[in-house]
């Protein structure tokens, strides 16, 4: 079993085998059809590289720089996150009518590989799906690639963290930047977010509701997949009959919501020093047939990925509240809040994915073995 100071290093050599991902990257755009997917966090970070306030949303300033870089296509990693929150919905639905015990998330790739190296007991309760990068990758092999008839593509994602990479090593996306290597190579071209203009993200994978972005802070996966989850599975509405907040313990929180005839009681656990505990006395309850948990979160980052090791400002805590706050704003301001009543959503279930957690969307959306991307 590894201990945490093992794992860093092994993030370390990760971080140097992949100083090359840029080059990488230049070349899919030179010789490919090549897509790149952005991540919500990314989107209210990149502009504090070019000078701006902290959390100034610069999501079309972003899709316009992509495009001068040579990129075919841009889309949102949000719409993967609607994705997400669909299957991650479906799972714990059939988890809870089981009494399958709790369901743990698993976009985080830091929190999955922790689990699998030192946890392996808990690799039963990770939640399948893939993590809202690979999604959006997925599709764009499948779905997208189908329709534009394109038989070889190339996949990059701009994403907040240096742990994103580890998804790549068997997964759909080519390659991971951080925020600050797409930085690096805006910069390397002259290109300036102040003064560019701005563009939209392109369609089938550029419109999300606001429950994909508030997937980038802590505790919005988890909201996010109760608007959601509520509301298919309870007819409930979860600011309505979210009841109880509690601090469990530092960097765990717990929220019970009344969905329907039931509860769902959900733990909210952030930061690598509050997972060993958590972990453990989950352990613990699993062996004695108790669970105090529906539905898991997990995220390495103490403010989720507002706050992931490769965007601007690394660490900085006015920073990642600025970027949580506009986050916050976004939502309050959005019409659409639930990944269920987006349209886009809708019509690709329709079309391609069928019904959520169903056969189909479980070969293209879902993970079959952790051990072989985490390990
Ligand atoms: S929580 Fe941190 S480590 Fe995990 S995916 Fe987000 S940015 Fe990366």
């Amino acid at each position: 079993m590894k201990k945490p100071c093992e794992l860093c290093f092994s993030i370390t050599r990760l971080k140097i085998s992949r100083m090359n991902d840029l080059e990488k990257a230049k070349e899919l755009v030179k010789e490919k059809f090549t897509i790149a997917q952005v991540a919500p966090s990314v989107k209210t970070a990149l502009g504090e590289a070019f000078g701006m306030k902290p959390g100034t949303y610069v999501g079309g300033k972003i899709a316009a720089a992509l495009s001068e870089l040579g990129f075919n296509r841009s889309f949102e990693t949000d719409f993967g996150a609607e994705l997400r929150i669909m299957e991650e919905s479906a799972e714990l639905k059939e988890r809870i009518d089981r009494g399958h015990g709790p369901l743990m998330t698993s976009c985080c790739p830091s929190w999955v590989g922790i689990c699998v190296k030192m946890y392996p007991q808990l690799i039963p309760y990770l939640s399948t799906c893939k993590s809202p990068m690979e999604m959006v990758s997925s599709l764009s092999r499948t779905y997208f690639a189908e329709k534009r008839d394109i038989t070889d593509m190339g996949v990059v994602s701009i994403m907040p963290c240096f742990a994103k990479k580890m998804e790549t090593k068997k997964g759909q996306t080519d390659v991971s930047l951080t925020a600050m290597e797409a930085v690096g190579w805006m910069k390397e071209l002259g290109i300036d977010l102040n003064k560019i203009y701005t563009a939209p993200f392109d369609t089938p994978f550029g419109m999300s509701s606001s429950a994909g972005i508030i997937y980038a802070s802590a505790g919005g996966v988890s909201e996010a997949t109760l608007r959601t989850y509520m509301k298919l599975y309870a007819d409930a509405n979860f600011e309505k009959h979210l009841y109880k907040t509690e601090v469990i313990s530092d960097g765990v929180r717990k929220i019970t919501a009344k969905a329907g005839d039931h509860e769902v009681r959900v733990a909210m656990v952030v930061g690598v020093k509050a997972m060993g505990p958590f972990c453990k006395e989950l352990i613990a309850d699993i062996k004695k047939g108790e669970s105090k948990y529906d539905l898991i979160e997990v995220m390495a980052c103490p403010s989720g990925c507002v706050g992931g090791n490769g965007m601007p400002n690394a660490g900085q805590p006015d920073a990642i509240k600025a970027r949580i706050a506009s986050l916050k704003k976004y939502d309050e301001k959005a019409d659409l809040k639930t990944a269920h009543q987006n349209s886009l959503v809708r019509e690709i279930y329709a079309s391609t994915i069928g019904e959520p957690f169903g056969d189909r969307a479980k070969e293209i959306l879902h993970h079959h073995n952790f051990k072989e991307i985490f390990n």
